[in-house]
C-alpha cells in the first residue's frame, strides 16, 4: 500500500541532519515498550527494521525510513522513561519541539496507546505539545490482543474523553494488534491516502 519497499533512510538527532521536505510524513510517538517498534515493522512487513525503540544510545534519534516512492515514516524516540536523566529527557524535548513545529511536510503524528492502560499523563504532555504545534494526531491502541473483552470500552470511553480535551486530535482512534494483524491494513490505508 505504500506503493513498494520501507527502507531505513536515517536517524537525526539535530534539525540539520533532516532529510529534505519532499515527501508525505507521518511520525509515530509513544511511551517506551507501548509496541512501537512492532506496530512499524508489521505495518511494513518488515520484521526488524524499526529496533526496540528503548536500545540505549538511540534514544533521542528521530529515525526515518522511506516507504515507496512518496512517504517518509518517522519513529520518534520513545518517552517516558522511569529512570532517564534530566538532561536526557530535556535534550529530546528540545528536538522533538522544532521537528514538530518546523516540519512542513509532517501530515499527521501518530500517538500509540498501550489499549491496556489508556492515556496517561506523559501522553498528555505530547498531546499538548501536538495542539501547540498545529499537527493533527491520531490516536492509535496498540496490544489489542492482550486486552479483555470486558475492558475494551471502557479504556476507549477514556481514550476518547482525553482526546476531546485536544484540538489536535483526529477522533477516529485506530484499534491494533502487531500480533493478529489487526488494524493494520487501516493504518495503511490512512497513511497512504494523505495528501
Ligand atoms: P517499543 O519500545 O514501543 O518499540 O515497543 P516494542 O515494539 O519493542 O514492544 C514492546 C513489547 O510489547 C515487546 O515485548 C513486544 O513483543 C510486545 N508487543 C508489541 N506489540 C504487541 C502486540 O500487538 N501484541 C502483543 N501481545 N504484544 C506486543
Amino acid at each position: 500500500l505504500f506503493a513498494g519497499e520501507t527502507e531505513f533512510l536515517k536517524g537525526v538527532v539535530a534539525m540539520d541532519g533532516l532529510p529534505p521536505d519532499d515527501r508525505i510524513e507521518v511520525c509515530f510517538a509513544g511511551r517506551s515498550n507501548v509496541g512501537k517498534s512492532s506496530l512499524i515493522n508489521a505495518l511494513t512487513g518488515r520484521k526488524g527494521l524499526a529496533r526496540a525503540s528503548n536500545t540505549p544510545g538511540r534514544t533521542q534519534e528521530i529515525n526515518f525510513f522511506t516507504a515507496g516512492e512518496e512517504h517518509y515514516l518517522v519513529d520518534l524516540p520513545g518517552y517516558g522513561f522511569a529512570n532517564a536523566p534530566v538532561a536526557v529527557v530535556q535534550k529530546w524535548q528540545a528536538l522533538l519541539k522544532q521537528y514538530l513545529s518546523g516540519r512542513t511536510n509532517l501530515r499527521r503524528a501518530f500517538v500509540l496507546i498501550d489499549h491496556r492502560h489508556g492515556v496517561k499523563s506523559v501522553d498528555e504532555e505530547i498531546m499538548t505539545l501536538l495542539d501547540k504545534s498545529a499537527v493533527t494526531f491520531q490516536c492509535v491502541l496498540t496490544k489489542a490482543d492482550k486486552v479483555k473483552a470486558t475492558d475494551r470500552e471502557k479504556v476507549l470511553a477514556q481514550v476518547r474523553k482525553a482526546l476531546s480535551k485536544h484540538p489536535a486530535a483526529f477522533p477516529e482512534i485506530v484499534v491494533t494488534s502487531s500480533e493478529k494483524g489487526d488494524g493494520l491494513e487501516t493504518l495503511r490505508t490512512i497513511i497512504a491516502t494523505l495528501v
